[in-house]
């Protein structure tokens, strides 16, 4: 797997299409966005590495994904200081949420290819090339199921661009959600953002700074 994979062509089980390469349908994620697509899925739930690896598989992969899982979980804070917890006090049985509707909950992040891992030659190949071409993610979860749909874009892409990317890519597939989650992005504020989220009865709701 090297950067000048040609367009179309098979390496190591890796093909490479639109400058991105993908194993079967699973998008191999560029190194500088692999962990915000780890905390995407695993920030709000914090299941352990198994439930977490299998959330991120359903439709990413990495060179390396099961150790970068089981570092990155062990890094956190949360499921660190949950652990602790469970070890000391009796484990007392606390009534779950009820299950809902996959796909009405959803939050929206974008995940950008950092310039450091740009730079360095062993990371070549997972660079997203080309000026006009993709350099980031959008990604969108599930916060029913942790699913995740990541959405090559450029970061300069602008809020009708966004508003293009999950009617036509995502909402078609996964149906519009009732309640949508995103950072202060300046795109997320703006008047036609809200307007048209509201004209379609879709809740905004801001994370936390
Ligand atoms: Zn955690």
């Amino acid at each position: 797997m090297h950067a000048e994979m040609a367009e179309g062509s098979v390496q190591n089980g890796y093909r490479k299409e639109d400058g991105l390469l993908w194993q079967g349908r699973l998008l191999c994620v560029p190194h500088g966005c692999r962990r915000s697509i780890f905390e995407s899925v695993h920030s709000t739930t914090h299941t352990g590495v198994k439930k977490s690896l299998r959330a991120i598989r359903s439709h990413f992969t990495w060179p390396g994904i099961t150790v970068d899982v089981a570092k990155w979980a062990e890094q956190c804070d949360v499921c660190q200081r949950n652990k602790t917890r469970t070890a000391v006090a009796p484990q007392v049985p606390m009534p779950m949420p009820l299950p809902q509707e996959k796909w009405l909950d959803v939050g929206m992040d974008f995940a950008f290819v950092t310039p450091s891992n740009a730079t360095d030659p062993k990371q070549s190949a997972f660079k997203i090339p080309s000026k006009s071409g993709p350099d980031s993610f959008f990604v969108y979860v599930d916060y029913t199921t942790r699913y995740t749909v990541a959405v090559p874009m450029r970061s300069m892409d602008t809020a009708e661009d966004i508003y293009d990317i999950l009617f036509s890519q995502i909402w078609t597939r996964y149906g519009q959600p009732c309640r949508i989650v995103s950072d202060r992005d300046g795109r997320f504020l703006s008047k036609w953002w809200q307007n048209r989220l509201k004209s379609l009865g879709i809740k905004i709701a801001k994370s936390s700074p």
